[in-house]
C-alpha cells in the first residue's frame, strides 16, 4: 500500500486531507490509486493513520462515498452546499457549549463517534475558522493540498510548500504561459 504524506501543520484538517488523498495518482507509476478499501479492511492500518474509530454505520459503502463527495466538493466548490449539508443530516451532529478560560466556546460534536461524524466536524471546524476555501485538488494530479498563499491563489500541488516530494505539477503550464509570453513580446 502506498504510504500518504501527512498535511502536518494543518491539524485535524490534515486528517480530512489524508482521508480524500486516500485515493490519488502517484507521480511514479501515474495510475489511479484507490488505498481506502484496503485502510477500510484493516482496523490497525486505520487506526494507525486516523485518531478517529471507524464505527458500525461506516460501512466501506458510505466511507467511500464520503470520500468521493468531499473530494467533489474541493474540486468544485459549486457543489459544496448540498452536498456537505446532506452529510451533516445523515451525521447527526451536535453543538455543545464549553466554557474555556471563563469564555462560552461552541463545539460541533459527534454524538455516534462515527467515523463519517469525525471527518464532518473537522470538516465544520475548518469552514468555521475560514480555512476550508484553502483545501485544493490540483489542477495536474488532483491531490489535495492546503493553499497557504496569502492570495489563495494556488492551483497544483507542486507549488505549495510541503507538496508531495518529486511531483512537479504546473511546471508544464508555466513553461508554456511563458514561451506565450516570449512570443507576444
Ligand atoms: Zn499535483
Amino acid at each position: 500500500m502506498p504510504t500518504l504524506e501527512t498535511a502536518g501543520d494543518l491539524g485535524h484538517l490534515g486528517h480530512l486531507q489524508q482521508f480524500v488523498n486516500t485515493w490519488s495518482i502517484p507521480n511514479d507509476t501515474r495510475v489511479v490509486t484507490d488505498v481506502l478499501p484496503g485502510l477500510l479492511g484493516d482496523s490497525a492500518a486505520w487506526n494507525a493513520l486516523f485518531p478517529f474509530a471507524l464505527g458500525a454505520q461506516d460501512s466501506h459503502a458510505a466511507m467511500l462515498r464520503l470520500r468521493d463527495d468531499l473530494r467533489a466538493t474541493i474540486a468544485d466548490p459549486s457543489c459544496l452546499q448540498g452536498t456537505l449539508n446532506a452529510w451533516l443530516q445523515k451525521a447527526a451532529l451536535g453543538m455543545a457549549v464549553k466554557v474555556q478560560d471563563g469564555l462560552p466556546v461552541l463545539h460541533t460534536t459527534n454524538p455516534r463517534h462515527s467515523a463519517q461524524g469525525a471527518i464532518l466536524v473537522i470538516a465544520m471546524e475548518a469552514i468555521g475558522r475560514g480555512d476550508w476555501v484553502r483545501l485544493k485538488c490540483c489542477a495536474d494530479c488532483q491531490w489535495c493540498f492546503f493553499d497557504s498563499s496569502k492570495n489563495r491563489s494556488k492551483r497544483w500541488c507542486g507549488m505549495s510548500k510541503g507538496g508531495p516530494e518529486g511531483r512537479a505539477c504546473g511546471t508544464i503550464a508555466k513553461v508554456r504561459s511563458f514561451r506565450e509570453r516570449q512570443k507576444g513580446a
